[in-house]
């Protein structure tokens, strides 16, 4: 990865959430850091970028991701991956430890920045494991995770099922200053299920997944937050009484956040009448009164930040019966689209809001002080779309290694236009040739 780049974004307008902006103007990048924003700005021999009629944005940041790199390169590289995000308008992604070997070790992570220094095209930041192996039993050695550059810790794809490992392991990551990103699950009450357990469970014949199984450990995380001090992030939240949870306890001053992912605020489990696996996610989608109450969530500011839970899987891993697909899909390339024309065009957020939930929230969580903003000095990340744009999605064209989308064919209004990391443009819609770092 390139660093140091100059940049010249002109004509745009220019929304940071960070410091109450909205204007139109030039945004100057000098040597990979935010040097100006103003009116008329020239620069020498600096690439300029046109984006007049579009939205300048500070570069959005996915804090949950799975690369799948190392161990499972079938499906998704870092190199791919990042080309991903690149395209999604992502200019910075966080990993998620379920890899093989484990993001256990200083050494995984060591691999993962180095390979992302390598092939990466957008900045990637490493989530540990919060148990060896993900196992749940021996807590994993979180200090030397964080020297290595771990942002947080989290045993997602599991949930941590132990409460009283948790409960030390929380104490743990206090002391390092790292939040833990709960995959809220009870794996005994979610059992053997493969889609929400509800009237379209029942109407289909296939197992269940109840909500409860969720709400248990969203509302055991409330309680071990408020315990240990330690900051909860929950991933991927999914129900009405998640949603409430995590209301009550922000009210009550407990340090716990939560996310959402599009899918889980565009679809239902009506969609799975059509038994497509690429409907087949964990959390599964859950029911229209969920769906109703995320987007409450979204509003009122329950649910901080919006990830894509990008999780890529092989064709022949989605293309079997329904009950024995894999979980999961990805999303770095339809995010800001879907977010746009659910969330903007739906009158559900403003663009000022819809910024801040893929830039400064995340930033915020994560503590990367020197991303989801444009004040000066820090890092020249930047996402120009225009949330207008009519574009259909084609999973064909997708930079990712895998296909499994639940959105291919749609119509969507508002597309990422460019992406820019570090003063370097790393794609852009406008010119046809892509200038991929
Ligand atoms: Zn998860």
């Amino acid at each position: 990865m390139k660093r140091n780049g100059t940049c010249l974004i002109t004509g745009g307008r220019v929304i940071d959430p960070s410091q109450n902006l909205d204007t139109h103007a030039d945004v100057l990048i000098r040597d990979g850091r935010v040097a100006e924003i103003g009116k008329g700005l020239k620069a020498d021999k600096a690439a300029t970028l046109d984006a007049s009629g579009c939205v300048v944005a500070p570069g959005l940041i996915d804090m949950h991701v799975h690369l799948r790199e190392p161990g499972f390169e079938y499906k998704e590289d870092i190199a791919s991956g990042t080309r991903a995000a690149a395209h999604g308008g992502f200019t910075s992604v966080a990993c998620m430890p379920n890899t093989n070997p484990v993001i256990d070790t200083p050494g995984v992570i060591d691999l993962i920045c180095m390979r992302a220094e390598e092939a990466g095209v957008v900045n990637v930041f490493c989530i540990g494991a919060i148990s060896t192996g993900l196992e749940g039993k021996d807590i994993a050695n979180i200090g030397l995770l964080v020297e290595a550059g771990a942002v947080a810790v989290s045993d997602d794809g599991k949930g941590s099922q132990d409460n009283y490992v948790l409960r030390r392991a929380l104490d743990y990551a206090k002391m390092f200053g790292v939040p833990y990103i709960s995959h809220a699950e009870d794996k005994r009450l979610a059992a053997d299920g493969v889609m929400h357990e509800g009237h379209y469970s029942t109407l289909l014949g296939l197992s269940g997944i109840p909500s409860a199984s969720e709400e248990i450990h969203v509302a055991r995380n409330a309680i071990l937050a408020e315990l240990t001090g330690t900051p909860c992030h929950i991933a991927h939240i999914s129900s009405a009484g998640s949603v409430r949870i995590v209301r009550e306890a922000k009210a009550r001053g407990v340090p716990i956040t939560a996310e959402v992912t599009p899918h889980h605020f565009a679809l239902t489990d009506a969609c799975i009448t059509t038994y497509d696996a690429n409907f087949k996610m964990n959390p599964p989608l859950r029911s229209e009164d969920d769906r109703q109450a995320l987007l409450d969530g979204l509003r009122d500011g329950t649910i901080d930040c919006i990830v894509t839970d990008h999780a890529p899987h092989s064709w022949s891993e989605k293309q079997v019966e329904f009950p024995y697909a894999a979980f999961g899909v990805i999303g770095l390339e339809t995010a800001l689209s879907v977010a746009c024309n659910e969330l903007l065009h739906k009158g559900v957020l403003d663009l000022r809001g819809l910024i801040d939930r893929l830039t400064c929230a995340p930033a915020h969580i994560l503590n990367l002080n020197t991303k989801g903003s444009l004040r000066k000095g820090v890092d020249g990340d930047v996402t120009v779309f225009d949330p207008d744009a009519e574009t259909t999605v084609n999973a064909d064209t997708f930079a990712s290694k895998s296909r499994n989308t639940p959105f291919n064919g749609w119509k969507l209004k508002g597309a990422p236009v460019a992406t820019v990391v570090a003063g370097h443009v790393v794609w852009n819609a406008r010119a046809a040739s892509k200038a991929e770092a």
